[in-house]
């Protein structure tokens, strides 16, 4: 049986659907999970649907979590959207449901759950959600919030379509969705906006950055420059991908201090495959935006000489 059937045979079978999706949520994770739970309501009104996962208030104009008693795993199917392993798993009753489904397109390093539908191709896991509601168009409905919610995960993934993995089915996918009703202009409009404070740690990330010879940007935003700004780390995300609107630069890299003083690292490339530093480092990822961490200033320099050394293969 191919994934669809097996995943839309399970979604028929259980009458409790509890959809999850990974901790510091992006707009693709909580857009596929709202996005397939808007479907399924749609759909099956008489199933009970869940999203749950810590409420990130940001997110809230794409959808609100529930917050559900334990009980209710009993019996239930739970669906992982966007999610690659285990541990990034938000909410860790995951796995007390009767049947366990990942949807995701990150690389399928760490496999988990009995039923895997996997395609690392694709955009991002709302693309995915979108192609199996079109699989089951004649089963299933597409609500204008579900439309919302996966095209505000198509733009969060692609970078409002800037991204290499954007694909001439990503933007027919795009297409179709304004066609449900997703509000295009406005989503891209939410997506791009940032608050004053992200407007000056902007002017902080262009200000400070350094470039190597092989063109790797690379700035840190220490724990001092985010409390003068009353930034929390969870809240740079907007920085991350402006030091690639530099012509020159060919991949970068942000090092976040975190409380404990370590490093979380966000590396981003237009080109080079930089995954292979991050999992160098206690991190993975896509070949073209990874994570990981560094200890201390020794390893930062230790990833930067990695990235300037995977773009010089590329010269
Ligand atoms: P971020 O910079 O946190 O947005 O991460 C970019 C991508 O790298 C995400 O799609 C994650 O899947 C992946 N990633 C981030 N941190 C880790 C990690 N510690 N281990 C594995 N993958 C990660």
């Amino acid at each position: 049986m191919d994934n669809y059937s097996e995943i839309m045979q399970a979604i028929k079978k259980y009458s409790r659907i509890i959809i999850h999706r990974h901790q510091r949520p992006d707009p693709d994770a909580i857009g596929s999970q709202v996005g397939l739970a808007e479907i399924l309501r749609a759909s099956f009104p008489y199933k009970e649907i869940f999203v749950v996962g810590k409420d990130i208030p940001e997110f809230d104009w794409i959808g609100e979590m529930d917050e559900i008693d334990i009980q209710l795993y009993d019996d239930a199917l739970v669906i992982i959207t966007d999610t690659a392993n285990a541990p990034r798993i938000d909410d860790r009753r995951f796995n007390m449901g009767d049947k366990l489904i990942k949807i995701d397109h990150h690389p399928d390093d760490e496999p988990y759950g009995d039923v895997s539908w996997v395609d690392d191709q694709a955009s991002s896991c709302s693309e995915m959600i979108y192609r199996f509601y079109q699989h089951f168009a004649k089963q299933l409905k597409l609500p204008v919030k579900a439309a919302n919610a996966l095209f505000a995960g198509i733009v969060g993934d692609t970078g409002r379509f800037m991204y290499p993995a954007t694909t001439p089915q990503t933007m027919l996918v795009a297409g179709a969705l304004m066609a449900a009703g997703a509000d295009a202009a406005a989503v891209c409009r939410r997506e791009d906006a940032i608050t004053l404070p992200l407007a000056k740690l902007s002017a902080f990330v262009y200000q400070e950055m350094q470039i190597t010879d092989h063109n790797i940007a690379y700035v840190t935003l220490d724990k001092e420059t985010l409390s003068k700004l009353h930034l929390s780390e969870a809240e740079t995300s907007a920085v991350v991908p402006l030091p690639g609107k530099v012509a020159s630069v060919v991949a970068w890299v942000i090092f976040v201090q975190q409380e404990d003083g370590h490093y979380r690292v966000r590396l981003r490339s237009k080109g080079p495959a930089i995954n292979g530093v991050a999992k160098n480092h206690r991190g993975g990822g896509h070949p073209m935006a990874s994570g990981a961490k560094a200890v201390d200033n020794a390893e930062k320099k230790q990833i930067i000489n990695e990235l300037d050394e995977v773009a010089s293969q590329m010269d």
